[in-house]
């Protein structure tokens, strides 16, 4: 939505609704430049409108690229400040069915955008590590049709990585985040959740 708008006084309000406001003056100008009124053809003004609001939301053309895909809310850590109701390694009916895996890969590529940026995130993946495989290789198909700039990246806390894995990311060109933000009382927590 354009929004513009200008502070007038009653008195000159009252002028512009009976059509006597001087055309010349600052408070038209004002309004004028904000295509709030014309004294000229009305085209010209419609048009500047269109092209203010095409450029405002030129943004939607692509729509989104970046998208998080949550594999499990699996975790084997316990940070204190988590805000994703991470559930503990042996609880059970908080991993993706690949099913929902494979529905997902298809709406991400519904987006417009010529760049997927697919994002993994936690709970902590590594826990199911098989999801992300299947993820990426679902993706990794479907663009060989899509032909977009197809990016990946794993959310992680990396404690539990292994070699074989980091091949693994590493053959698929998936980047790793991950950040130590304390001490070790931080990462473990003290409650269940
Ligand atoms: S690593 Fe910490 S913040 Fe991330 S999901 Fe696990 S408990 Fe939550």
């Amino acid at each position: 939505m354009l929004v513009n708008f200008i502070f007038w006084k009653k008195d000159d309000f009252e002028k512009f609704v009976s059509q006597n406001l001087d055309t010349n003056s600052d408070i038209f100008y004002d309004l004028k430049s904000k295509q709030i009124a014309t004294d000229t053809e009305l085209e010209p003004v419609v048009e500047m409108l269109a092209t203010k609001f095409r450029t405002k939301k030129s943004i939607l053309n692509d729509f989104t690229s970046l998208h998080m895909v949550v594999p499990t809310l699996r975790c084997n850590s316990n940070c204190i400040y988590c805000q994703v109701s991470k559930k503990d390694l042996d609880d059970k009916g908080f991993d993706m069915s690949r099913d929902t895996a494979k529905k997902i890969v298809k709406t991400i590529f519904e987006s417009p955008s010529p760049v997927v940026k697919i994002e993994f995130q936690g709970g902590e993946p590594l826990t199911y590590f098989e999801m992300v495989q299947y993820i990426i290789e679902e993706a990794e198909w479907v663009n060989l049709f899509k032909k977009k700039r197809l990016e990946f990246v794993m959310c992680s806390n990396i404690s539990l990585i292994t070699f074989e894995q980091l091949k693994y990311l590493k053959k698929h060109k998936c980047y790793i985040s991950t950040s130590l933000d304390g001490p070790r009382d931080l990462h473990k927590g003290t409650s269940k959740n």
